[in-house]
């Protein structure tokens, strides 16, 4: 039998070579040439940059150097998507985000989060979707519940989330949401290193009205377009982070205020008005390498590790430990080497 990881690997490789015939070269093997776009560089990267761990530039305009995995399956999570191989971000996010898993299934009800995109191995621009999610501090997570039963690799790709809206509305679906949708979102909220939560208005007013606990993080849970299927789960800059941008801070209040009122106006819903003149609009340029903190120039260039596992958090501790443990055995049983006599150990070098 195939496993699980295998399988997963087959499902990318064959979407990396769309990648690479859609772009001009293979990609960051090879040098950035002047003129493609930072989404095709970045889009065709396989494995993240080896450095530390940091994220560089704006959540819509930098990239990742020191990206981890979270793994495909978690006792608490099941990872979506794989083919797109988004599910890379900064070591503090992914943690973060298993930190909600185990907590949500623990006390909200939950069973368990079905993760969708976080970022590419070294973030930056996607070719497909998201204009933010480029420096490992932004993650998907369907409003769909795990189901009790481990996904195959086919119904990962093929799968629907749930919309939390009764069709051609902008209000939930109460024959759909549950408390747990409720507590999930607010368990999500207040965690201190969340920056924001992007949730669907409709959503929002849910919580505004029926939500009796803590409100003090209320306001961090901003309406915006989509996010019925999903939420968005937005991380502050880790601490120390050189060349990470923090966006400006929601404003304080619960946000259950006009500016809510305001998304269920036509204002927010219209068609946007023809210009003046009849020009077309410029055709938008794609963001090039250049455009983007010189720092990616560096993690583009940067080697890959040897192997996805070694750069992946959060795979069964218990089957890892059971596994390092058969590996240590299985050596204790061979002969090992003749113990070393007088041979002078190796000195560190002394850091530069
Ligand atoms: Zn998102």
């Amino acid at each position: 039998m195939l496993s699980l990881s295998r399988l997963y690997a087959r499902a990318r490789q064959v979407a990396m070579v769309a990648v690479i015939a859609a772009s001009t070269h293979a990609g960051v093997s090879g040098p950035a040439s002047a003129g493609e776009s930072a989404k095709q560089i970045f889009g065709a990267a396989e494995l993240p940059a080896v450095l530390p761990a940091r994220a560089i530039g704006f959540y819509s305009k930098g990239c990742l150097a020191g990206g981890m995995a979270i793994a495909a399956d978690g006792p608490t999570w099941q990872a979506m998507r794989l083919s797109r191989n988004r599910r890379w971000g900064h070591p503090d996010l992914v943690a973060l985000v298993q930190k909600l898993s185990r907590e949500a299934a623990a006390q909200d009800g939950w069973p368990g989060l079905l993760v969708g995109d976080i970022s590419q191995p070294r973030g930056g621009p996607m070719l497909s979707g998201h204009a933010s999610h480029q420096v490992g501090l932004d993650a998907d997570v369907w409003l769909t519940p795990m189901p009790g039963r481990t996904l195959s690799v086919a119904e990962r790709e093929t799968l629907s989330a749930t919309s939390m809206l009764r069709k051609d509305t902008l209000f939930v679906d109460d024959s759909i949401w549950t408390p747990a949708h409720a507590r999930l979102l607010m368990r999500a909220a207040s965690y201190p290193e969340v920056e924001r939560i992007f949730i669907h208005p409709g959503i929002k007013k849910k919580l505004c009205d029926t939500w009796k606990g803590d409100r003090s993080a209320m306001g961090k849970l901003r309406p915006y377009y989509g996010h019925h299927y999903h939420f968005h789960i937005r991380i502050k800059c880790p601490p120390g982070v050189s060349g990470c941008k923090d966006q400006t801070p929601p404003p304080s209040g619960s946000g259950c205020d006009g500016s809510l009122a305001w998304w269920f106006t036509d204002e927010p819903w219209a068609p946007a008005k023809p210009k003046k003149d009849d020009k077309p609009a410029p055709k938008k340029r794609d963001i090039q390498l250049s455009d983007l903190p010189s720092a990616c120039t560096a993690v583009v260039r940067a080697p890959g590790p040897a192997s996805e596992a070694e750069v992946t958090l959060g795979a069964d501790p218990i089957a890892r430990i059971a596994r390092a443990n058969a590996k240590a055995a299985s050596a204790a049983a061979l002969p090992g080497p003749p113990p070393p006599g007088n041979i002078p150990l190796p000195v560190p070098r002394p850091a530069n």
